[in-house]
C-alpha cells in the first residue's frame, strides 16, 4: 500500500535506495537556520510556549500587513481545519467543497459529524466553482477550497475566485486553503485571497511545505478578528510546540531557501512532463510540489504502485481522495525525480506497464 514509511519498505523490499515522494514534503529538508534555532530552542523545552506565540503572529502580521489579532497559530494547517469545524457548525448546518480535495477536511469535519456536499471535480480535475455554487443551500455554512488542490494541484483563477466572492452570501464562510501558495503564487491568474478581503475569507498557510516544516507542525488562519476570537476558544493551549515557534520564526528569515525550493520543484516538475509526454502518459498539470498521474483505473494505480515501491520509490494513491484511478508523485530533488523516471522506464522495458 502506498504511504508507507522508509523503514517499512526498506525491511519489506531491501531497495538499493529510497526515494518518499508520498507526502508533499519539502525533498530539500529545512533551512540550515531552522536547525540552529531548534538547537538554541531545545535548551527551554522544560518551558511551556506561549500560547499566543505573539512573536511568530507578530512577524507575520508583518509580513502580510495585517494585524496581529487577525491571525492564529496551531500545530499545523490541519489543526486549523479542527478548530473551524468545531467553532463555527450547528447541528444541522453542511459544508460545501470537491470531492476530490484534501483529506483532512474530510477527516475533521467527519469527527465533528458535518453533513459535507461534495461536488465532483470538472472533467479537467478542477475545482467546480459553478457546482459549488449551485450545492450552497439555506444551512451552509462553509465553503472549503484547497487552491492550490492537493491531490489534483489544480486552482481556481483570479476570475472564480471573484465570482464566488460575489456569490456567496455574506453568512458563509470562505476557507481559502492555500498551504502550497508559495509554489504557486507567481502564476499570473493565480488568486491571493489576502488582497482585497473580505469578512467572510478566512485563508490558511502552513509552514510544511516550501518551508519544509511539515515535522514541526506550524500552521495559520489569516482572518478578521471576531473570526479568529472565536476560534482560538478551540485551540489546544499550548499549540504550536516551543520548537514549532522557533523554527517557524527562523524559517521566515530565510526567504532564499523558499525560493530556492519553489524554483527546484518548478524545475523539476517541468522535466517530469516532459518525461510522461515522452512516454504517452496521462497527466494533470499542477502549480503545487506534486504531480497527479492519472491511470487505466484502480487495479492499475495500485499495481503501479506496488511496483515502483518494489524499487524504492514511495508515491502515494489518492483513492482516499476519491481519484482511485490516480497517483500522486511529490516534487522531488533531481536525483529522487531521475530513480522515479528510471524505475518507470524499467517497468515499461519489462512490458509491466
Ligand atoms: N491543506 C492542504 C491542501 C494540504 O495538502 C495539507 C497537507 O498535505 C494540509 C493542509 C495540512 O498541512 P499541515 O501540515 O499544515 O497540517
Amino acid at each position: 500500500e502506498a504511504g508507507k514509511t522508509i523503514k517499512e519498505v526498506r525491511k519489506r523490499y531491501e531497495p538499493k535506495r529510497i526515494s518518499k515522494l508520498a507526502s508533499n514534503e519539502n525533498r530539500l529538508g529545512c533551512s540550515e537556520k531552522v536547525n540552529q534555532a531548534i538547537m538554541e530552542a531545545s535548551r527551554e523545552i522544560q518551558d511551556y510556549p506561549d500560547p499566543l506565540a505573539s512573536n511568530l503572529r507578530q512577524k507575520l502580521a508583518d509580513l502580510y500587513q495585517v494585524s496581529e489579532s487577525e491571525i492564529l497559530l496551531g500545530a499545523g494547517s490541519e489543526s486549523i481545519i479542527g478548530m473551524l469545524c468545531r467553532t463555527f457548525f450547528k447541528d444541522d448546518e453542511n459544508a460545501v467543497t470537491a470531492n476530490g480535495t484534501f483529506v483532512g477536511f474530510f477527516v475533521q469535519s467527519g469527527v465533528r459529524g458535518i453533513q459535507v456536499k461534495k461536488v465532483p471535480l470538472t472533467k479537467d480535475y478542477r475545482f467546480d466553482v459553478e457546482g459549488i455554487l449551485d450545492a450552497v443551500d439555506g444551512k451552509t455554512k462553509m465553503i472549503y477550497i484547497a487552491n492550490p488542490n492537493n491531490p489534483t494541484g489544480t486552482y481556481i483563477t483570479k476570475k472564480e475566485y471573484r465570482n464566488l466572492l460575489d456569490e456567496i452570501p455574506e453568512n458563509v464562510l470562505l476557507v481559502m486553503d492555500e498551504a502550497y501558495h508559495e509554489y504557486s503564487r507567481s502564476v499570473v491568474d493565480y488568486p491571493n485571497s489576502l488582497l482585497n478581503r473580505r469578512k467572510n475569507v478566512i485563508t490558511l498557510r502552513t509552514f510544511s511545505k516550501a518551508y519544509g516544516l511539515a515535522g514541526m507542525r506550524v500552521g495559520y488562519a489569516i482572518a478578521q478578528e471576531e473570526l479568529i476570537e472565536q476560534m482560538i476558544k478551540t485551540k489546544l493551549t499550548f499549540e504550536p510546540t516551543r520548537l514549532g515557534q522557533a523554527a517557524a520564526k527562523a524559517a521566515m528569515d530565510d526567504q532564499s531557501f523558499v525560493e530556492k525550493s519553489v524554483k527546484a520543484v518548478i524545475k523539476e516538475k517541468e522535466k517530469l512532463y516532459d518525461f510522461f509526454d515522452e512516454h504517452e502518459v496521462r497527466y494533470v498539470r499542477s502549480i503545487a510540489n506534486s504531480v497527479m498521474m492519472i491511470l487505466e483505473d484502480e487495479n492499475a494505480a495500485r499495481s503501479f504502485t506496488e511496483k515502483m515501491m518494489k524499487q524504492g520509490v514511495i508515491l502515494r494513491r489518492t483513492h482516499a481522495f476519491k481519484l482511485p484511478n490516480c497517483i500522486r508523485i511529490t516534487i522531488g530533488t533531481e536525483e529522487e525525480m531521475n530513480h522515479f523516471k528510471e524505475s518507470y522506464s524499467k517497468l515499461l522495458e519489462m512490458s509491466e506497464f
